[in-house]
């Protein structure tokens, strides 16, 4: 079955550095997904905290503050059937190290620093919908 979804994509400020935006939407494009609505915007430390409220906690949560907060992001709204799923396929998971060759983060993330890893989409239809709400206004 299929189903009409959103999903939150944010392009991080290490790949749009790294000049990757073009080879990264391209992507989303070849796989038939639609983008929506697209903007570049500069993350704040309270928005980074809203957004990873479950990694606040941690330890290291000053790194991905620092880092979600060193430049630009592009933030885009994509959408399609049972998009959420096909984009979080397409990404990769969270640890380059273990990405596989062929997703966003296995071909593009920085192995040697873990937050460094491209690419933010939304992990439910739920969060997607708080995440637009939250990026998009
Ligand atoms: P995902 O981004 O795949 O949904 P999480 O929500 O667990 O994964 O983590 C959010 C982001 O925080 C990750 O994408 C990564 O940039 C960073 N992060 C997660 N865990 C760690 C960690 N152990 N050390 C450093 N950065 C981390």
């Amino acid at each position: 079955m299929t189903t009409k979804e959103q999903s939150l994509v944010m392009i991080k400020p290490d790949a749009v550095k790294r000049l990757l935006i073009g080879q990264i939407i391209q992507r989303f494009e070849n796989k038939g997904l639609t983008i929506s609505n697209i903007k570049m915007a500069t993350l704040t430390p309270e928005l980074v905290a809203e957004h990873y409220p479950h990694l606040v906690e941690k330890t290291f949560f000053h790194e991905i503050s620092d880092f979600m907060t060193s430049g630009p992001s592009v933030f885009m709204i994509v959408e399609g059937d049972n998009v959420v799923e096909i984009i979080r396929t397409m990404i990769g998971v969270t640890n380059i190290v273990d990405a596989a060759p062929g997703t966003v983060r296995g071909d593009f993330g920085n192995a040697a620093v873990y937050h460094e890893n491209v690419i933010h989409a939304s992990d439910s239809v739920t969060s997607a919908q708080e995440e637009i709400k939250r990026f998009f206004n």
